[in-house]
């Protein structure tokens, strides 16, 4: 029976060492009391004809619901005439911004010590719009597109971001000397919006350099927005700054206050069902979950604990370098809490 003080969330294990990192969440929210209800669903075995994808309309409407839900990794399963997993959630949900907190973590050693940044990505358009074709034989086309609407909405949220976290500098990220047409116009809405924040400190950075700055001092970063191909390398290569994809979380935000984290790496086939995986980047999703839903003691809570287990290093799972089992991980965040 529903407890009305609860709040439900839709919860998606997804595959391979999925459902063992979102056993470790859900463990972890008891523990910590945290007032949520899971409600889960699970990807289907045959294509939904109403979602064009191996994802159920019931999925889709529980996410829209609830306007809150955690996924973990899913596989893409290989064969023609299905939309992607990801990509369906993005578009049916409207999940226009990806945003991921990428932070050095105490205790353990990467080469550098004072990375503290945000990424903010772009999800819906660019690069990413799925339109590509054969012009002739020999030539194909793909086509970026950038609109005014999503690029605003994006900044928009950048800024906000800023400004509600205590941020002093956002970031653009660019290549608008080269694509003057679509960058140029990414630029221009941040600059409108940059007008809105005057506290806020604003500059525009081009991609290459970006890449070189950030691997030389990523300390000069603050918060970066950018259109979605660039975001979606930029992302990964700030977490392999502090140690992998095993350890970042993010959450996309969508249209009408939904909200879906999620860990941005994959099913990890080669570890699954072996209690091996490292559920950080899931529990630290889950704790832009609890932000969002202005849960802030309970996820200050909850990242403490996560952290302080890394930082003692006496139970880190092997992609840590060390020889602890998720269960022992997870027992011992649950000991912190
Ligand atoms: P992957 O992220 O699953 O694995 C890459 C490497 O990282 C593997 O060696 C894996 O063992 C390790 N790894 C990943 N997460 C880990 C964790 N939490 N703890 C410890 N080690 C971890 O990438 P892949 O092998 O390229 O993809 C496997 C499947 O996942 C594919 O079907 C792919 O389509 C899917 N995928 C899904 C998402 C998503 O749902 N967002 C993202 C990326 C890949």
């Amino acid at each position: 029976p529903s407890d009305s003080n609860l709040i439900r969330a839709t919860l998606f294990p997804g595959d391979g060492i999925g459902p063992e990192i979102a056993e470790s969440v859900k463990q972890v929210f008891r523990v910590a009391d945290v007032p949520i209800e899971w409600e889960e669903h699970f990807v289907g075995k045959e294509i939904d004809p109403r979602t064009q994808s191996f994802l159920t309309w019931e999925s889709l409407e529980s996410v829209k619901t609830n306007k809150i839900g955690l996924k973990g990794p899913m596989a893409t399963p290989i064969g023609k005439g299905h939309r992607s997993l990801n990509l369906t959630l993005r578009k049916e949900l409207n999940l226009y911004a990806n945003v991921r907190p990428c932070y050095s973590l105490p205790g353990y050693k990467t080469k550098y010590d004072d990375v503290d940044l945000i990424t903010i990505r772009e999800n819906t358009e660019g690069e990413y719009s799925g339109l590509e074709h054969q012009v002739v034989r020999g030539v194909v086309e793909s086509i970026k597109i950038i609109t005014r609407q999503a690029s605003l909405r994006v900044a928009e949220y950048a800024f906000h971001y800023a400004k509600t976290h205590g941020r002093k500098r956002v970031s653009a990220i660019h290549k608008a000397n080269i694509m003057q047409k679509t960058d140029g116009l990414f630029l221009k809405c941040c600059q409108e919006v940059a007008l809105k924040y005057p506290e806020i400190k604003y500059e525009e950075v081009v991609i290459d350099n970006c890449c070189m700055m950030l691997v030389k001092n990523p300390a000069l970063f603050d918060v970066l927005v950018m259109p979605n191909l660039y975001g979606d390398i930029i992302s990964d290569l700030c977490a392999g700054l502090i140690g992998g994809l095993g350890l970042t979380p993010s959450i996309n935000i969508g249209l009408d206050g939904i909200a879906l984290a999620e860990a941005v790496h994959g099913s990890a086939p080669d570890i699954a069902g072996k209690n091996l995986a490292n559920p950080t980047a899931l529990l630290l999703s889950a704790v832009s979950m609890l932000h969002h839903l202005n849960l802030h003691e309970k996820g200050d809570r909850i990242q403490d604990a996560v952290l302080k287990t890394i930082a003692e290093g006496k139970y880190r799972t092997g992609d840590l370098g060390g020889t602890a089992t998720t269960t022992d991980f997870t027992k011992a965040i649950c000991d912190h809490l």
